[in-house]
């Protein structure tokens, strides 16, 4: 049993003022694992006290410093790959298969930020005046549980680079990934103050990084209505906001598209990281002619989705992260049987044999339609709605028929087509016949799926707050 009863503040472990508990259960097992005390508002403002301190000195390095400093970061992880994928499975029930993808994202995020500092002007002309890209303040990065590690790392890497101090509050369902990743980034001695990690619940440490006019800006990743929340507190002391929120990604299958590639890759995409993907791609959208075809190679694919232990390296889908996430994914496969929706494999209930987790069936309904709740909410498991449409003017109509707007898909024969579809669909991102991520191209969303981008320039200028000089 492991008791995590530390923060990190000021480049150093410290005991919280805080004094409550949060018990550690595992996903898998419904055993508990352990108990994380969590910090209070006093913690987090210590945190931003460390971080304004550290900002003065920290803004004023020069681009080889920042370099030097993100190598260290990268190097003080980069031999523990292992320890990072356990911990994962353990406390997340991440799979294997995602746990090991997720590490290797967490170290890409320093090559990236690194990339970018080798290529990136701070100083520019435009008009007449030179324009100075200035690191933006103090950050406050707030993320939730279902890549936590590599949330850290993303926009930890990408402050570095832009020269600003952080305070990071994880969820505290991720304490044993934050104390793993607080004790190898210690090693790599940074300058005191630089990054602050404070364990803690949202309406407690999340809301006093909203409110503190000390923040300058806030890097969030979650929900849709708390990050509403964030961004109307923000707005008080007109805090810049980086909003990563949620998702109901559309995937177009073209009549021309090869289904037996199509649809695996379709299956992949709506099931990955177990569901919980903010990207997955959970309205299937098909041509009405293909709709029997179609149905025969998904059933045929869901029944060979390995469901189970996230250690197995075979698992595809593996346990959703709390009781509460399990309870609101079968909440969510009844309001699609009660709104008519008819299961065409999975349903309620847990898979036999693992009745101990909070494992759920992959579950694909047909006969939906685009106005359902479970077409248009984030479920955030792995229920799939496929959707019939008549030709390519409807099948885009429906894509973008919804409040979000993070990612979409597009499967054709021809890239020609696809392309042409894809430059139709209101979404940051769209992949074509493939599930890739590009590191240097922006990421965030359209509409209600948030403001601002992350990764590449956009992401790096999103840390940075420009000073026209005119002479
Ligand atoms: P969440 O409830 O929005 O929580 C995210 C983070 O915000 C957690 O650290 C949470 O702390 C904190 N928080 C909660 N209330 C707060 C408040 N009043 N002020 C400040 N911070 C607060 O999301 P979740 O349930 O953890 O994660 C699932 C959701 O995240 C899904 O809806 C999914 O779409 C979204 N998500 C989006 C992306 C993306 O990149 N777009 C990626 C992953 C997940 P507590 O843990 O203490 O509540
Ligand atoms: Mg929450």
């Amino acid at each position: 049993m492991k008791t995590i009863d530390k923060i990190y503040i000021n480049g150093a472990f410290v005991t919280p003022k805080g004094n409550e508990r949060f018990e550690l259960i595992s996903p898998t097992t419904n055993k508990k694992l352990g108990e994380v005390v969590l910090g209070n508002t006093e913690d987090v403002i210590a945190a931003i006290d460390a971080a304004k301190r550290a900002f003065k000195t920290f803004s004023k390095t020069t681009t080889e410093e920042r370099i030097e400093y993100l190598q260290r970061l990268k190097a003080s992880i980069e031999k523990r790959k292992q320890e990072f994928v356990d911990v994962m499975i353990e406390e997340y029930g991440g799979t294997f298969q995602f746990a090991s993808a997720s590490f290797d994202n967490m170290t890409n995020s320093f090559n990236s930020a690194i990339k970018l500092l080798n290529t990136y002007s701070f100083k520019k002309t435009m008009g007449e005046s030179e324009v100075q890209m200035e690191s933006i303040g103090v950050v406050g990065i707030i993320i939730p549980w279902n890549s936590s590690n590599g949330f850290i790392c993303g926009k930890l890497a990408t402050a570095i680079a832009a020269g600003c101090t952080v305070v990071i509050k994880p969820s505290e369902m991720s304490a044993q990934q934050t104390q793993l990743i607080s004790e190898y980034f210690h090693e790599a001695g940074l300058p005191k103050g630089v990054y602050n990690i404070v364990n803690g619940l949202g309406e407690v440490v999340g809301a006093e990084i909203s409110r503190n006019p000390d923040i300058a800006k806030i890097s969030f990743t979650g929900s849709t209505m708390v990050g509403k929340m964030i961004a109307k507190e923000a707005v008080n002391t007109m805090k810049r906001v980086t909003l990563e929120l949620g998702g109901k990604s559309p995937n177009i299958i073209l009549d021309d598209a090869d289904l037996s590639k199509a649809i695996p890759m379709a299956i992949a995409a709506a099931f990955m990281n177990s569901g919980q993907a903010c990207i997955a791609a959970t309205r299937l959208l098909v041509p009405e002619n293909k709709l029997e075809e179609i149905k025969n190679i998904v059933s045929k694919t869901v029944s060979n989705t390995i469901v189970g232990d996230p250690k197995n390296q075979t698992t595809a889908v593996g346990p959703m992260v709390s009781k509460k996430q399990y309870e609101r994914v079968q909440n969510y496969i009844q309001t699609g049987i009660d709104e008519g929706a008819e299961i065409l494999v999975g349903g309620l209930g847990k898979p036999k044999g693992l009745e101990d987790g909070n494992f759920v069936k992959p579950t694909v309904f047909v006969n939906a339609n685009n106005q359902m709740r479970i077409a248009r909410e984030e479920i955030f498991g792995p229920v799939l709605s496929i959707i019939t449409y008549k030709d390519e003017e409807e099948a885009i109509e429906i894509a973008n028929d919804t409040t979000y707007g993070l990612q979409a898909y597009v499967s054709s024969a021809s890239e020609d087509r696809a392309y042409k579809v894809a430059s139709q669909l209101q979404a940051g991102r769209v992949q074509i016949n493939k599930i890739g991520h590009d590191p240097m191209a922006p990421f965030g969303g359209f509409k209600q799926s948030g403001i601002g981008r992350e990764f590449g320039t956009l992401g790096l200028e999103a840390y940075l707050e420009p000073r026209a000089l005119i002479r």
